[in-house]
């Protein structure tokens, strides 16, 4: 099997492996099979030039738990001028350790089941190779830490089963940090930073090697990372806060320090993050995108930039409509001024770059 597309595209986040695990979710859809359903199976990879990426292990709210079990529209408290959602409720460690546990299982199962067209990469040369080969390489990620005991114990044993990325947290407090809570227009500075165990959490990923992601932390704890962390910065799915002031956008200060740390933010194609107005409306044109790209390359620079996307994860512009879309953005940055050099940085070499720099 080939790609349509002769650029390689490696992607910061993605959720299809909790659309193939709620049914409700995915739809029951089955990763090797083209469907119309989310946005990334193996047929529709190939075809958007989809080389790979972060494969996000996300646990969703407990339905057994005492509180709500996930957003929902109807949580929305509408402002004057946008939106806020309440903080979800922290995890219990046993149960999220057995959502992490289905969701990881899953993800080696479908490895297996590929027959080598799906390879997770816990080294830079496999992710390489896996370029070079035409292998779609998938990297373990968690969105959130919840999994994780205090102890580290969990953290040792899933970095030993592949773990190579961690999101401190997700929009919500753990045992680590606290995560933003989705809100429009409003500051991500919206609560403490990192707990001691977070702190000795960041100590623990950068000796192991665990790209830390930044994504959804508040802004005091992306502080404290920033102070403490010795591989460069990562916010893998986050966009602009001076275009689209949402608690999940960067500001011009927190571009700042990941430009210092040599570090990267992957562009995120939510609606909600991309739009000036905030509104949840996929009908968000191509240059919208494009406008927080230019901005992220003019204060990081080409090295800087790469594509998130948040693909399965959330409401994404109906131009790009699932991953077969992605050949029409680059297209367009093509148009727009970015020569083959620039391209090939953002659609993989940035990551494959900050992570040589942060693995072992
Ligand atoms: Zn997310």
């Amino acid at each position: 099997m080939t790609t349509t597309n002769k650029l390689p595209i490696l992607v910061g986040h993605q959720d299809t492996l909790l659309h193939l695990y709620l049914p409700e979710r995915g739809e029951g859809r089955d990763f090797f099979i083209r469907s119309d359903k989310g946005h990334i199976d193996l047929p529709r990879a190939r075809e958007g030039g989809l080389a790979g990426g972060f494969f996000a292990v996300f646990v969703p709210g407990d339905p057994s738990g005492p509180q709500p079990v996930r957003l929902s529209r109807t949580d929305m408290i509408i402002t004057g001028a946008g939106y806020e959602f309440p903080l979800p409720p922290a995890l219990d460690l046993a149960y999220a350790q057995r959502v992490t546990m289905a969701l990881t299982a899953n993800l080696f199962r479908l490895e297996t089941e590929s027959e080598g067209q799906v390879k997770v990469v816990r080294a830079v040369d496999e992710l390489v190779t896996c370029l070079r080969e035409d292998v779609h390489a998938a990297i373990l990620h968690f969105e959130g830490a919840e999994a994780i005991d205090t102890h580290l114990d969990a953290l040792e044993v899933f970095y030993q089963a592949g773990l190579r990325s961690l999101g401190l947290v997700w929009s919500r407090p753990n045992a680590f940090a606290h995560g933003v809570p989705f809100a429009f227009p409003r500051s991500p500075d919206t609560g403490p930073g990192l707990t001691d165990a977070g702190r000795e959490l960041v100590r623990a990923c950068n000796r192991l090697g665990i790209m830390l992601d930044l994504s959804h932390l508040n802004e005091q704890g992306f502080w404290d990372v920033a102070k403490l962390s010795t591989a460069p910065l990562v916010a893998t799915h986050s966009n602009v806060h001076a275009i689209t002031p949402s608690t999940r956008n960067l500001t011009d200060n927190q571009l700042e320090a990941i430009k210092d740390s040599e570090g990267i933010v992957g562009l995120n194609f939510g609606v909600n993050d991309l739009r000036e107005d905030g509104n949840n409306n996929p009908d968000t044109p191509l240059d919208t995108v494009v406008r927080h790209l230019d901005y992220l390359v003019d204060k990081l620079g080409t090295d800087g930039v790469g594509l998130g996307t948040d693909f399965d994860g959330t409401k994404i512009p109906q131009e790009i409509g699932d991953v077969t879309g992605l050949p029409k953005l680059i297209e367009l940055l093509r148009e727009h001024g970015y020569d083959d050099v620039s391209l090939r940085k953002l659609a993989y070499e940035n990551w494959v770059r900050v992570l040589n720099k942060t693995w072992r």
